[in-house]
């Protein structure tokens, strides 16, 4: 696995800080899972957040940056340690939490179509007012070209998807926003699933998006 796209820093710094949302931190804890880049970058973020709050004076805040620290980390010679990966058993495809909130691996998941070759299923315990959902789309498959009424953070979990001059395979997140508007294509060869929070409601442009956005609450 050779992640390309990684979460924001941003990002990285508000689960840190406890700030995100439910859904937001599904997935951010998902991706941390795969990515030791990203879990160094989240025990960073701890790490500072954790001194300022004991003893270290405000106006530091202002001075460390957080990509420094992290060029720092990268340098020749940095003894920076990494977390041990999570242990996730018998090669599962779900990641921890994923899997135990899903109740099992990907043969747990329970599918319900929402559209030639894509199937979905959707986190309705979910506190807060973003959504997540696990995506299926059929190997050469793709999504309905969609904009966003918020943001839009993917994550591929199994096969991967194109969109544009970009490949996403398992372990990379894709961030999406308001002034975005595409349509991924899954690979060819083997279905993609996918963990997918929003914000918002996503923007169709067709009518079938458009009659089926209310029935599958996307
Ligand atoms: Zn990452």
């Amino acid at each position: 696995m050779n992640i390309q796209h990684h979460l924001m820093d941003e990002t990285l710094m508000a689960y840190a800080a406890g700030d995100l949302d439910q859904a937001t931190s599904y997935l951010v804890a998902t991706h941390l899972a795969l990515c030791p880049t990203c879990r160094a970058s989240a025990d960073l973020a701890d790490d500072i957040g954790g001194g300022l709050i004991e003893d270290v004076e405000p106006v530091v805040m202002d001075s460390v940056s957080f990509g420094n620290v992290l060029e720092r980390l990268d340098a020749p010679g940095s003894t920076a340690e990494l977390p041990r990966a999570a242990h996730v058993g018998d090669n599962p495809i779900l990641p921890e939490p994923l899997r135990s909130i899903v109740g099992g691996d990907v043969d747990a998941i329970k599918w319900r179509r929402i559209g030639p070759g894509v199937h979905q299923m959707r986190f309705d315990d979910i506190d807060g007012t973003s959504s997540i959902r696990l995506l299926k789309i059929a190997a050469g498959s793709s999504v309905l070209e969609h904009g966003h009424n918020g943001e839009e953070l993917t994550m591929v979990l199994t096969g991967g998807f194109d969109d544009g001059d970009q490949s996403f395979t398992r372990g990379d997140i894709e961030i999406a926003d308001q002034d975005t508007v595409h349509q991924p294509v899954a690979m060819q060869g083997e279905d993609c699933i996918c963990l997918a929070m929003t914000t918002g409601p996503l923007k169709f442009f067709d009518i079938f998006g458009k009659v089926a956005q209310p029935f599958f609450r996307i």
